[in-house]
């Protein structure tokens, strides 16, 4: 078994050849993905519904086994690392959090730590400051001791982030992560995460719904399609006309940002008058 070795060094991918079938439905919902994300890296992850995004997000996790293919971290094969390795170096934000029972911001956010932690060990020095410092990344510190069922949609976001972000991971893989966020709440939280990419060499991997948003994110945008990488470059590559329309059908139209200066796309054309 390979061992972490508690360096803070970030941490890259390589996917050969994966295939990913879910048993209940016999699909294959990943057909032959080569990918490599090098550590540090920022990734976008695009596509339409049921294209394989969030599949993929889980075999990097190690959540789904591969039917075909491989998968290695640090060119050791994911299977051959520990679980509790994978806990502390891999985390995992979720569209939107909802405890099924009450719990403290901070406990929550204290649950960050749970893999850094040996079976009896209350927090220790290391863990107060992992989780003094992502309720201060996510300017969520104001909110600590309440409920985390009692805050709005944005800042559950932000505490689920500051979960993430205590467990002071290599890895930081967001699924939708500013779906159910307003325009100003999804920036916020998109800069804790560019942030901490930029500052701390975080390797990020982020499926986004929002084009623009992933290409104004990401220096790399991924676009899936079938289980299949369709597309894979800078935004204004990836998300070109050509690629636009095979993969989404006539309906966007590109566009640059204006002040950012990245690709951007438009609806093609208003809705139909009635
Ligand atoms: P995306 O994130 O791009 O919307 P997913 O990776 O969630 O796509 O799903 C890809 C395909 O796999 C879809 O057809 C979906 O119905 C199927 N799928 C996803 N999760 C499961 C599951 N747990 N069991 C069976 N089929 C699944």
């Amino acid at each position: 078994m390979a061992r972490f070795n508690d360096s803070k060094a970030p941490c890259g991918f390589r996917l050969t050849g994966v295939a990913a079938t879910y048993d209940a439905s016999g699909l294959e919902a990943l057909r032959g993905v080569s990918l490599g994300i090098e550590p540090g890296e920022y990734l976008a992850v695009v596509g339409p519904n049921g294209a394989g995004k969030s599949t993929l997000l889980q075999v990097l996790a190690g959540l789904v086994e591969p039917s075909r293919g491989t998968v290695t971290l640090d060119g050791i094969a994911l299977r051959n690392h520990r679980r509790r390795d994978l806990a502390r170096r891999i985390a995992w934000l979720p569209q939107r959090l909802d405890p099924a029972f009450d719990i403290t911001v901070e406990g929550l956010v204290a649950l960050g730590r749970t893999a850094h932690r040996s079976l009896w060990g209350g927090d220790d020095d290391a863990d107060r400051r992992a989780i003094d410092g992502a309720l201060a990344a996510t300017d969520t510190t104001e909110f600590r001791d309440r409920l985390v069922q009692e805050l709005s949609g944005g800042e559950r976001q932000r505490v689920a982030l500051a979960m993430s972000l205590a467990q002071a991971p290599q890895v930081l893989l967001l699924d939708e992560p500013t779906t159910h966020l307003d325009p100003a709440h999804a920036q916020g939280l998109l800069d804790v995460v560019a942030r901490k990419h930029r500052d701390e060499g975080l390797t990020v991997v982020a499926v986004f719904h929002d084009l623009n948003l992933a290409a104004l994110a990401a220096a790399r945008v991924v676009v899936i399609d079938g289980g299949e990488v369709v597309a894979d470059g800078p935004p204004a590559d990836a998300l070109a006309p050509t690629v636009l329309a095979r993969t989404f059908g006539p309906v966007m139209h590109a566009v640059t940002h204006p002040v950012a200066g990245v690709a951007q796309v438009l609806p093609a054309r208003a809705p139909l008058a009635l």
